[in-house]
């Protein structure tokens, strides 16, 4: 028997999602992003479908243990894993080149490793650049010694190119946004004019491929998002650019229902009602990753809003819905706090003053996910 409340995963939606991804792009490749367990919906699952039956051949996570996990759970898969920020590299050198993980270099200590054993002669070369967000990458004034390195090494071909926005869930328009995308621009023509072969390159996640930001010049895009659904893009530019499916839907059913009249306490600490309402015991709390600052959001159900009320608990939600609301709503009754629309799921991560990434990202090892096709 499955819990009461679930993560209903539609790999349907996946497929739409990255057929409405191709209509933005042309001969760019997709690089899926799938780290932090895909977003909170699965790894193994999604990577599995995107490969079989999206023909997706690149796939990329944050650390080595998480593709250490994936090679070892999906043995027959073909394709490219690469890894972006935490490789570990001197430390799992060997995972690199015997699990056929790309790891992605942007530290002048880990290029001169690289360089330096003739281990990694097959291994991709790929190399991530601070254009401006200056977080991780290969700093302006170190570029000089990369091509340095590289031409020692006599390694003439780069297998991947590539940076990140620190702005693209703003308007393309954004001086930073423009800033770094030139950055980028000037780069790969220095690396060339060096005599360098760039195979692939990319810049775009979901906020700038919905934008059509950094996608035309560069032979891949990666997206993480918006192939779950969403769009990333901040609510004050987002319009109506991004019509995904949220992959998700999450369920659960009314485990009690009762009429609560003006200044009843509710829950933990006895949060004061202040008004009459209809009282709604949800099976679904912060053990499940449904977190206490979800208190006051909106939760739909046949019609009526009612408002998370009170203090989250570990298991369960009060949720209060209009007197109204008490004829129509049952114990028992399933109630989706989102669904394929994106709209509840986006109106929930501003309410809670969150991102839609943090609520996916925290959605707990303990809510069961459910897949369907
Ligand atoms: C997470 C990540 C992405 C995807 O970002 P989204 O905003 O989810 O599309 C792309 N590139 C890198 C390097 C990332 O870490």
């Amino acid at each position: 028997m499955s819990r009461s409340s679930s993560l209903h995963i539609s790999l349907d939606h996946l497929a739409f999602n990255y057929e409405r991804l191709k209509e933005l792009i042309s001969h760019q490749k997709t690089l899926f992003m799938v780290k932090a367990n895909a977003y909170g919906h699965g790894d193994l699952q999604l990577i599995h479908f995107a490969e079989k039956e999206l023909g997706l051949q690149e796939f990329g996570v944050a650390s080595v243990h998480e593709a250490l996990r994936i090679r070892q759970e999906l043995p027959d898969l073909k394709h490219d894993l690469y890894v972006f920020s935490d490789t570990s590299l001197q430390q799992y050198f060997s995972a690199y080149y015997d699990r056929r993980i790309i790891p992605v270099l942007h530290h002048l200590d880990d290029l001169r490793f690289f360089l330096g054993s003739s281990d990694f002669r097959f291994v991709p070369l790929c190399l991530k650049f601070n254009t401006g967000m200056n977080r991780l990458g290969f700093r302006e004034d170190e570029i000089t010694e990369v091509i340095k390195l590289l031409k020692a090494a006599q390694r003439k071909t780069l297998f991947h190119f590539c940076s990140h926005f620190a702005c693209a869930d703003q308007s393309r328009e954004h001086p930073l946004n423009q800033a770094q995308y030139q950055k980028f621009q000037a780069l790969k023509q220095r690396f060339k004019d060096e005599g360098f072969e760039l195979e692939r390159t990319s810049m775009a996640n979901s906020g700038a491929i919905e934008q059509n930001l950094a996608v035309k010049n560069e032979t891949h895009v990666r997206p993480g998002l918006m192939l779950y659904g969403p769009s990333a893009l901040a609510p004050e530019i987002r319009a109506d650019r991004w019509q995904g499916k949220m992959l998700s839907c999450l369920k659960t059913e009314i485990l009690d229902i009762y009429p609560v009249s003006e200044s009843s306490p509710v829950g933990y600490s006895g949060t004061l009602t202040d008004k009459e309402g209809t009282l709604v015991i949800l099976p679904l709390g912060y053990g499940d990753g449904w977190k206490n600052t979800y208190s006051n959001s909106s939760v739909f159900c046949e019609g009526f809003e009612g408002k998370v009320f009170g203090r989250v608990s570990m298991d369960m939600t009060h949720v209060l819905f209009p007197s109204a609301a008490q004829k129509t709503l049952k114990k028992g009754q399933e109630l989706e706090l989102w669904g394929a629309c994106q709209e509840t799921f986006l109106t929930l991560a501003q309410q809670v003053k969150t991102i839609p990434y943090e609520i996916l990202c925290g959605l707990s090892p303990r809510l069961p996910r459910i897949y369907y096709q």
